[in-house]
């Protein structure tokens, strides 16, 4: 045998709890549909096991109401012979915004006591000074520090710069380098010069993280393989393609008896596929069409996490119909940014506008505050000039910096552990409020007087589509004991502040008023329901979402576009304008109510 055909194992990553689900149920798998089968997926004999990241840690948070940090002790304990990985944002760690180094600091050298053994780090610029901090930090602590090559495509996104990239990220002392490509844009072709010329260029270790979202990713691998990659990334297949991953049992048979044979065990791993296929049935309403192949993605760019939330997002608004608006408006968003690769949260920012784009009729008639603030330098340096006519408009003539954003920032560690106070049990849990401030304390409150409560799984077998796609949306009610099948045919006309949906209750159709439970709001603002926005001074918004700040109080003067409130939704803030000039005659809501479009939540006269 020639040098060129020596066993050259390729090493397997199984994303399956979390990029796997996070790509195609929301991120919604709980800690309980893990530990089961972590004895087996102990025994595959992985190179390593992505556990955490971003998406994981807040929907824990959010949605359901677990402990991340204890997820992630459970699965240390349950995986002690196979390395547990992370994907880590750079400055921004697993949250929206960048962080002061100690910040940075303390959360790497926890996340490693707790059981993380690689570091995948990556900006969503690819800014390398923002993976500074975070690199050397996972130096200190012993583990693997992988640097991140975010892949798009653009006019300035060459082979020539992804070079460029990987040299200034050895220099950092990165262990490896992974090539993420997390809309799937990756072709076979491409891939195979990139890693020829990224191993050319770096003597390190090379990963191929890629989606199979446009259908390619699996042959995108083998490619990659053949150009020298030593790793690749995929999903145990009742959690692959699509969105998602290649399947692991497909690339492990591919490269089977050749020269890169992984040596895992076919039987073995789909023992662990047929465990999770029944696991996944249990998170069927997060299950979204979008998730499926969809080679538009070559267009759109849009990453498949970003897909599956967008969906959801727009189902929730009942403007699911312009999800191919906003998926064509995606490109010229980014093109106006100066080509940011889509991942988060770049993904979420440029998605977020785009979404408002669309919905509110104009574009740019509404700039989030995170757009305005990409668009000062605050999130690091685009890779393209940003559309300067765009950035007059968001930022007019404030400050763009062009250092590192957060060389700007002082130490955060005192004033975080401060202000969350006793909620905060450990050091771990002054980094979960770190990482989601309002979101994070709620949930360390609740955990702390034990009322936590997750969100609900609908039943196995009840249709969860939305009513107003014209398919009946059925449920079984168990109400003491007893149970109902109830289902809704259709919506009804909007009444004030309500609106009526066709229900049929065994049997016996029947037409009843509803207030969407989007809009339900407590207390404070409870004067809002019943009156649905109609004159010119009604402030309203365009989107479902949060009341983050109040800026004005009753008898303010305000001027037309005047800032009154900042909203959050898609985990983006808003800041909503006054619509013309006047006095504030009435306040209808208050900080952290939940609000929907139609909404009174501000009147002026
Ligand atoms: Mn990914």
């Amino acid at each position: 045998m020639n040098a060129d055909n020596a066993a050259k194992p390729i090493y397997v990553t199984d994303v399956i709890l979390r990029d796997a689900h996070q790509s195609l149920i929301a991120t919604r798998m709980r800690t309980e549909d893990m530990l089961p089968v972590c004895e087996k997926l102990d025994q595959v004999g992985y190179w390593s096991l992505e556990v955490w990241g971003g998406a994981t840690f807040d929907a824990c948070v959010r949605f359901l109401k677990e402990d991340p940090w204890e997820r992630l002790r459970q699965l240390r304990a349950a995986l002690p012979n196979t390395r547990l990985q992370m994907l880590l944002r750079g400055q921004n760690l697993l949250g929206y915004r960048h962080y002061a180094d100690d910040v940075v600091e303390a959360f790497v050298e926890r996340a490693a006591a707790n059981g993380i053994d690689v570091f995948r780090v990556f900006d969503a610029l690819n800014d390398l000074r923002n993976l500074e901090t975070a690199i050397r930090a996972v130096k200190k602590t012993g583990k693997h520090a992988q640097a991140t090559i975010c892949y798009t495509t653009s006019p300035v996104h060459t082979t020539a710069l992804y070079i460029k990239q990987a040299k200034a990220l050895r220099d950092m002392g990165a262990d490896s380098i992974a090539l993420k490509d997390m809309a799937g844009l990756l072709t076979p072709y491409a891939t195979y010069d990139l890693v020829k010329a990224l191993k050319e260029a770096v003597d390190l270790p090379i990963f191929i993280h890629s989606h199979s979202t446009a259908g390619l990713a699996a042959l995108c691998q083998l490619k990659a393989i053949e150009a020298g990659a030593e790793h690749i990334d995929t999903a145990i297949s009742s959690f692959a393609g699509g969105t998602s991953h290649p399947a692991t049992e497909s690339q492990v048979a591919a490269l089977k008896g050749t020269q890169w044979d992984t040596g895992l065990d076919l039987e073995l791993l789909q023992e662990i596929a047929d465990y999770f296929r029944e696991v996944r049935k249990k998170y069927h309403q997060f299950e979204s069409e979008f998730t499926r192949e969809d080679v538009s993605v070559q267009i759109s760019q849009v990453p498949g996490g970003m897909m599956s939330n967008l969906a959801n997002q727009l189902k929730e608004q009942h403007a699911l119909g312009r999800i191919r608006e906003v998926f064509d408006e995606i490109p010229r968003v980014r093109k106006d940014l100066g080509y940011p690769p889509l991942v988060t949260p770049t993904s979420q920012i440029v998605g977020t506008q785009a979404v408002l784009n669309v919905l509110s009729g104009e574009r740019y008639k509404t700039i989030t505050n995170e757009v305005k603030r990409y668009l000062a330098g605050g999130y690091g340096q685009p890779p393209a000039p940003v559309d300067p006519q765009i950035q007059k408009q968001a930022i007019g003539n404030g400050e763009v910096i062009d250092v590192r954003p957060a060389d700007l920032l002082k130490a955060e560690l005192p004033q975080l552990r401060a202000e969350i106070g006793e909620a905060a049990l450990s050091e771990e849990d002054v980094l979960t409020y770190a990482m989601f401030q309002d979101i994070g304390r709620k949930f360390l409150e609740e955990r702390n007087s034990g009322t936590l409560t997750p969100e609900v799984l609908l039943p196995i077998g009840s249709n969860d589509r939305p009513a107003d796609e014209g398919v009946p949306t059925e449920f079984t009610i168990d109400v003491h004991g007893e149970s109902y099948q109830v289902s809704i045919t259709g919506i009804g006309a909007l009444g004030a502040g309500k609106r009526s949906v066709y229900l049929t209750l065994d049997g016996v159709p029947e037409e009843v008023a509803f207030k969407p439970l989007n809009s339900f709001v407590a207390g404070a603002s409870s004067e809002r329901g019943g009156r649905v926005a109609s004159l010119p001074g009604h402030v309203t918004t365009s989107m479902p979402g949060n009341i983050v700040d109040v800026l004005v109080t009753v008898g303010q003067q305000v001027t037309a576009g005047q800032a009154v409130l900042v909203t959050e939704a898609m985990k983006m803030e808003t800041e909503i304008q006054a619509p013309l000039a006047g006095t504030v005659t009435a306040v209808n809501v208050v900080k952290g109510d939940r609000v929907t479009p139609g909404d009174i939540l501000i009147e002026i006269e």
